[in-house]
């Protein structure tokens, strides 16, 4: 067995163990990149000899006998909406191509104290604007288990590095599904933090209130370690919260007896995949005979968030995105006469389709004649999407549905049909609009052997029950098998 192939969980007793280096281990994984990634495509940049410069710092570290953080030399890839010092940060945009941050995300940081190894940055939508990775600039990403479909996205780059083996773990961005969807079309574990648990410093902001990155991995206790280092009060966002955060990894037990699961019947209905409906329902009841309480409950409001995340989520993202001008730093036109010319052109030939879709949607729903009828209206139902989520966490103790209507699409499928593509996104955005943590998880292949994700939703900073469950699932179904079989 490759040293790629194993999770950071049993890599880092490893690594303890010195039953094999960092080094080897990060050689590895660049290998496994060189192999496979003209057929996926995840990565946007690879940083070969910063990773092995941090690989050799770390074993001598480990030589000397210094007490290391338990992820210390394990391989990382990053999406590209994360700044990164000295690495250029791309949002997959032409607007940012030649962009190299000149300060790191407070994330990277948290990563780079943890000691471990920054392999590069992962492919993704346009400005995380997207569910299938292509409206990347730079590639196509392709799904590890079968390359004529899509990762899914926007975080698609990092979801189809695990899947492939090209990265043990990886960071993704969730705005309205982002981590959660590619997760389950590449049948990797994938979680969104509750809004506040993860500082957003140095994130390239989509949209401010939805934004949050999160961790992905071949295993629930790989997420929950990833999630400690990344989680935390950070005095450079405002809306970080300060309050403890556990260690998740340390506290991991199975929850099952007793578990309060509410089961709504809204995430259930026509649109959602008769397979995808039988394995969660099968997985729900594998919950069940374990001694979970299995509760039917109504979120009678969700049929309105696809249309309440589009209007916020663009609203934010017009004003977010006012700041790529040509002026300050980026993408500027070579050809243009006087300053609004130089703006026009600049944004006009910077900046794809769909994110041009998002910024005139979102400036319309803001503009004097229509903030009334769609900005505010959106906003009430997003207090009463929340409010309903609150109502149902007072008698259930995390809420199980799909994660994704189907399993992943083919490329090019839906790309000129942006209503079909948004759908997508109909069981993660609420997670989002309600500021909840959620956490996606293979549930089985389906008859086209394509991988499908159960989601679960916890309460508000509950990420350790919500662990938990998730990893009780995980031991029911004997853990996950998460690389690609198809490579
Ligand atoms: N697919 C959704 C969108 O296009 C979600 C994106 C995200 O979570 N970043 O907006």
């Amino acid at each position: 067995m490759r040293l790629y192939e194993k999770t950071a969980s049993e890599l880092s007793e490893m690594l303890n163990n010195k039953e094999c280096s960092a080094e080897e281990l990060c050689k590895d994984v660049l290998d496994r990149i060189n192999e496979t990634e003209n057929k996926v495509g995840a990565y946007v940049s690879v940083s070969h000899e910063s990773a092995l410069e941090n690989a050799q710092k770390i074993d001598t570290a480990r030589q000397r006998g210094e007490k290391l953080h338990p992820l210390a030399g394990i391989p990382i890839g990053i999406k590209d909406n994360i700044s990164t010092k000295g690495i250029r940060t791309t949002c997959s945009s032409k607007m940012l191509e030649n962009y190299v941050p000149p300060f790191n995300a407070t994330v990277i940081n948290k990563i780079n104290n943890a000691g471990m190894t920054i392999l590069g940055k992962m492919n993704m939508d346009e400005f995380a604007m997207g569910s299938s990775t292509e409206t990347s600039y730079m590639h196509l990403t392709r799904n590890p288990h079968n390359t004529d479909c899509v990762p899914g996205g926007s975080s698609g780059g990092s979801a189809a590095a695990v899947s492939a083996g090209e990265a043990i773990v990886t960071l993704g961005s969730d705005t309205g599904g982002s981590i959660r969807q590619p997760a389950a079309l590449c049948g990797v574990v994938g979680l969104k933090p509750t809004y506040g648990s993860v500082s957003r410093y140095g994130l390239i902001a989509f949209a401010s209130s939805l934004d949050q990155i999160g961790p992905m991995g071949k295993s629930v206790r790989d997420v929950a370690m990833l999630q400690s280092v990344i989680c935390g009060h950070d005095k450079y966002d405002a809306t970080s919260k300060a309050i403890e955060y556990p260690d998740y990894a340390s506290n991991l037990k199975e929850n099952a007896k007793g578990l309060k699961i509410g089961i709504p019947k809204e995430y259930f209905g026509s649109g959602i995949d008769d397979e995808v409906k039988d394995s969660v329902m099968k997985a729900i009841k594998e919950f069940e005979l374990n001694g979970a309480e299995i509760k039917e409950i109504t979120l009678p409001s969700t049929e309105y968030a696809i249309n309440t995340y589009y209007i916020i989520a663009s609203a934010e993202a017009s004003s977010n995105l006012a700041r790529f001008d040509g002026v300050k730093y980026g993408y500027r036109a070579e050809n243009y006469s006087g300053l609004t010319d130089m703006y026009e052109k600049t944004r006009s030939e910077g900046f794809g389709d769909e994110v041009k879709r998002r910024i005139m949607l979102g400036t319309f729903v803001l503009s004097s004649g229509y903030f009334d009828a769609y900005y505010k209206k959106a906003i009430r139902i997003q207090n009463r999407i929340s409010s309903e989520f609150s109502s149902a966490f007072e008698e259930c103790d995390i809420i199980a549905t799909p994660t994704v209507p189907a399993s992943a699409f083919k490329i090019g499928e839906n790309i000129n049909d942006p209503v079909k593509m948004y759908y997508n996104d109909v069981c993660t955005v609420t997670a989002n609009i309600a500021g909840l943590p959620a956490i996606s998880l293979p549930c089985g292949m389906d008859s086209k052997n394509m991988p499908m994700g159960l989601q679960l939703i916890g309460n508000k900073f509950a990420e350790q029950t919500l662990l938990n469950s998730a990893y009780t699932y995980e031991k029911i179904c004997g853990g996950f098998d998460a690389l690609s079989k198809a490579l």
